[in-house]
């Protein structure tokens, strides 16, 4: 078995990736896949569109695997595991299952958001649902997901703290009740822990439609970007007030030249820069970042094979340590019945 730390971490396939998974953690996996032995999971179990598109789910299963050769994770050193294809997951969720009390699931906050856009639905067609039990699995698979490879470090947005903070209480509880196998993951927030939506909106999200994507060609963000909300109305050549601009979140976000951004800002303040000229200059940053990423998305487009390579063999190497590490669940539970005579 290989020395280094291992990390797990991963991305619900509901559609292509934008910058908000970029900058809150796609950028820390990229930078931190060769220090680590790392899975990457597309946790597709946590998709409630089953029963409604089947059909969705598995395109966005192969938009993620692309996104994530796009941004340059390397699939030989590092495992891309398509979750449902490692069955051990749904098998420790019915474990840990009586671990963790209702009454903490039902206090988890992403949990509690989701129940409530469950019970006050938007449509029609909705309307009729109640809540699935799988909504109360869900967080209990997450606290699976990340135990299954014995993970010390979880890089993700700040969202998901508090399933890393579970997690932790879940393992100890483990350890000392049974026996000592699941290291305490540590959660590890990117550079912007929570990137807001173009619209202003806290927080960029597909259900919100206020996303740029990845794969988003140079028109489609010059597009995006020209539309974005820029603060309160202002003459063109009015002072303005950083704070209430979102454009200078994402510049903060994604803008590496420290000295220009701070004359910018210095000049925003006292003189007036319109709204074009930081659009303009967004764009261009967004898209020096986004081009070798398209490059690459290009490349792996016309040779699909690979894709799939990478998620065969990434999901193979995923189910050799679920199994090993079952093992030693089923060895700590002492579930060897038939062992007896
Ligand atoms: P969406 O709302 O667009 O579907 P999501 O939050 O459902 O995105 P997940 O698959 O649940 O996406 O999360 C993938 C990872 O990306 C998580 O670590 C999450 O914290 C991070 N992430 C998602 N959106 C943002 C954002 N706007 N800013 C920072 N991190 C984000
Ligand atoms: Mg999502």
């Amino acid at each position: 078995m290989s020395e280094r730390k291992r990390i797990l971490t991963g991305i619900r396939p509901t559609g292509p990736l934008h910058l908000g998974h970029y900058a809150g953690a796609l950028e820390n996996w990229v930078r931190l896949q060769h220090e680590y032995e790392c899975y990457f999971l597309i946790a597709d179990y946590q998709v409630s569109d089953y029963a409604d598109d089947i059909a969705r789910v598995r395109d966005a299963v192969w938009e993620v695997a692309l996104d994530w050769l796009a941004v340059g994770l390397n699939p030989e050193s590092s495992s891309f595991v398509i979750e449902s294809l490692v069955p051990e997951h749904a098998e420790l969720t019915v474990w840990l299952s009586w671990f963790l009390p209702l009454g903490m699931l039902e206090r988890n906050p992403t949990l509690k958001a989701e129940m409530e856009a469950i019970e006050h639905p938007e449509d029609a067609r909705t309307k009729a649902k109640s809540v699935p039990v799988a909504f109360y699995n869900y967080p209990v698979m997450q606290v699976a997901n990340i135990l299954m490879p014995r993970a010390h470090l979880v890089p993700v947005g700040e969202d998901q703290l508090p399933h890393i903070e579970l997690t932790r209480e879940t393992a100890r509880r483990f350890n000392r009740e049974f026996k000592p196998i699941f290291p305490e993951p540590e959660g590890l927030v990117g550079r912007v822990p929570r990137l807001v939506g173009t619209d202003g909106n806290a927080k960029m999200s597909k259900s919100r439609g206020n996303t740029i994507d990845l794969k988003d060609s140079a028109e489609t963000v010059a597009k995006k970007v020209k539309g974005m909300y820029g603060g309160p109305p202002r003459g063109m050549h009015d002072p303005g007030v950083v704070a209430e601009n979102p454009i200078f979140l994402y510049l903060d976000a994604f803008d590496h030249d420290a000295a220009e951004l701070a004359d910018l800002k210095e000049r925003y303040t006292r003189v007036g820069v319109s709204n074009k000229e930081l659009k303009d200059r967004l764009t261009a940053l967004l898209n020096d970042l986004l081009d070798p990423f398209r490059e690459r998305r290009a490349r792996y487009e016309g040779n699909m094979g690979l894709v799939r390579e990478a998620l065969e063999a990434g999901t193979t190497r995923g189910r050799a340590i679920a199994r090993e590490t079952m093992e030693m669940v089923r060895d700590a539970l002492d579930l060897n019945y038939l062992g007896k005579y």
